[in-house]
């Protein structure tokens, strides 16, 4: 009887640590910056140097955004990236959409899902958070990136 290797699991880590977390119920939110002082809001999060220059704050808390918003503006990336950018190969079109975050008076850029090219998507069209691989680190590691879809 020889003995038995585990097979590893499959990891999947973020491509940029503290983007995007997952609440209890499994939903991924957004994580941004929210000035205590003013309530102006920041994505990528960061938790000093509030981004509105009429006001002096410097301390921003961590809080989830908006799961969903509306397609501002959007285009379609049909050449792969240089390196050192990670493209898959074959490289595939995709779309990227700026989805506005009313609440928070945000515009977010990310990539949509595998599937809806630009001719899908419309301004003001409704959209709404998920995750997708973006590349496959050296070490094996899955690494993922917040992403848009067509809301349902
Ligand atoms: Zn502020």
């Amino acid at each position: 009887m020889g003995s038995l290797t585990p097979v590893p699991a499959a990891t999947t880590e973020p491509a940029f640590a503290g983007w995007f977390a997952t609440d209890d119920s499994g939903d991924t939110h957004l994580i941004g910056g929210k000035c205590t002082a003013c309530a102006t809001y920041v994505f990528p999060p960061r938790e000093t140097n509030c981004p509105n220059p009429a006001c002096d704050s410097d301390t921003l808390a961590l809080v989830p955004l908006s799961r969903r918003g509306t397609v501002w503006s959007y285009t379609e990336n049909r050449y792969a990236p240089p390196p050192p950018y990670p493209s898959p190969d074959p490289f595939e079109p995709f779309a990227v959409a700026a989805v506005a975050l009313e609440e928070e008076g945000l515009i977010v850029l990310g990539k949509v899902v595998e599937g809806t090219l630009a001719a899908d998507l419309t301004v003001g069209m409704e959209m709404e958070l998920t995750t997708m691989a973006l590349y496959t680190d050296d070490a094996g590691v899955v690494r993922t990136t917040h992403a848009w879809r067509i809301a349902k």
